[in-house]
């Protein structure tokens, strides 16, 4: 049979979806300028398939420009195609970047944090996901048995993050059922955010390849283990590590405490950002190793921040090792809103000035609330509908978006919750596993 190799263009939109157009590759120099034909009304198209509110309707049109930074192009195996494709920008036709293009979003953000702490960020997002078809195997978790069982695919997948330009780190056995856990190297800026949306096309590529599905959902089961997405994060001063500073508190450089301070006063206005759909906040309990409140933990895995270890014994430094995880995230949102969110939040910190938080030690669960509002910490919103309200409530977090973007975003969410309407937690449990 003929073929001729095709690219796809793509973007992360508000459903945290990776959608896009496919042009022949011999038209890649060509679409570097003349990119691809984007339609507004796009951006609320819901995961389901339905269209929310939209302020554009059948209006307007814009162009998705691709970056070649952000290409990958995969030769899995010789009956596979070869696959191939790459992120872009979204700008109106006249060249100005379309205020809801979640890269141009996240660039914005990270221009902030350079121009008010002359940081570059250094990071990686760490995923968990599960295999859907096929009895899971009670008594693999964290196993070599575990790994075995996906060694093939595991090998596959190294070898296409590498192929790709991503650091493979590990991959392993998660807790959950059919639970497994990739993790790469950091990288600097936008690449941060691309990379997660590589990954995780590159893990779905190379299962689908081999007849497997994977989820990466919040979680499948009201009563089970969640898919966590951790985002690890630590700053640049130039080439310097700018993160760690043995005199600090907690060890935090002046303007990483800030930061961190900045996400946790602000999370609960952010987090309908980045842990964005209905069953998120089905995760987001206490005891579940995720995140239920704004509170920094040292190497605590229940806190929605968390200061990671350094080992003395490493061969990379420490002020290398040193950072931080953001944890109140899934994979449900688009990486790159998910890091702009986060990123605004911090450097607001920073411009307030901020006193670096105090850890948590305690079991926050069982604070009352006033207890709670005296150690500073509030319980996250416990729905997506309250994250919204708490989102569409705050000025500060609203102005860090282009205008009409927050307004946008909770119509776009609330038309995803319609679909749900009248539904059980199994059922709608069982909807976004399907879709994300
Ligand atoms: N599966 C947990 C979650 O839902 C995270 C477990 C871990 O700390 O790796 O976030
Ligand atoms: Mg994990």
């Amino acid at each position: 049979m003929i073929t001729e190799e095709m690219v796809i263009a793509c973007c992360t939109d508000l459903a945290g979806k990776v959608r896009g157009k496919a042009f022949p590759a011999t038209q890649f120099e060509t679409r570097m300028k003349r990119g691809i034909g984007w339609t507004p009304t796009n951006v609320q198209i819901t995961c389901f398939d339905t269209i929310a509110e939209s302020p554009f309707g059948s209006l307007g049109d814009l162009v998705l420009i691709p970056d070649q930074a952000a290409r990958v192009r995969v030769a899995l195996g010789d009956d596979a195609p070869t696959e191939h494709f790459v992120l872009g920008d979204i700008y109106h036709t006249d060249g100005r970047p379309w205020e809801f293009c979640t890269r141009s979003i996240l660039k914005g953000a990270l221009d902030r944090l350079d121009r008010v702490a002359g940081l570059t960020l250094f990071g990686a997002f760490e995923h968990e996901f599960q295999f859907r078809d096929g009895a899971p195997r009670i008594g693999s978790a964290y196993t070599a048995n575990g790994f075995r069982a996906e060694r093939r695919l595991a090998q596959t997948l190294v070898a296409a993050m590498r192929t790709a330009g991503l650091e493979p780190d590990t991959f392993m056995k998660e807790f959950g059922a059919a639970q497994y856990e990739v993790t790469m190297e950091p990288s600097r800026g936008i690449a941060i955010a691309d990379q997660s949306t590589i990954v995780c096309e590159l893990v779905r590529l190379v299962a689908n390849a081999s007849g497997k599905e994977v989820t990466f959902t919040p979680i499948r089961d009201p009563a089970g283990i969640g898919n966590g997405l951790h985002i690890h994060l630590s700053f640049l001063d130039g080439e310097k590590p700018a993160t760690w500073d043995p005199s600090g508190k907690h060890e935090l450089a002046k303007p990483a405490g800030q930061f961190i301070a900045g996400i946790l006063k602000y999370l609960d206005a952010i987090v309908a950002i980045t842990a964005p759909s209905v069953v998120s906040y089905f995760r987001l309990t206490p005891h579940r190793w995720s995140a239920a409140f704004n509170n920094l933990g040292f190497r605590d895995r229940e806190a929605s921040i968390r200061i990671c270890p350094v080992s003395d014994l490493s061969d990379v430094s420490k002020a290398a090792q040193f950072n931080f995880e953001f944890r109140a995230a899934d994979a449900t949102a688009s990486p790159h809103l998910q890091l702009a969110a986060i990123v605004h939040a911090g450097v607001q910190g920073i411009e307030e000035e901020l006193p670096t938080p105090d850890v948590t030690t305690d079991d926050l669960s069982l604070l009352n609330p006033s207890s709670l509002l005296a150690r500073g910490s509030v319980r996250l919103p416990k729905s997506l509908p309250e994250a919204l309200d708490c989102m569409l409530g705050s000025p500060t977090v609203i102005g860090w978006f282009p205008a009409g973007f927050a307004d946008t975003y909770a119509k776009h969410k609330k038309g995803e919750m319609a679909f749900l309407e009248g539904r059980s937690r199994e059922e709608i449990c069982g909807l976004y596993e399907q879709v994300y």
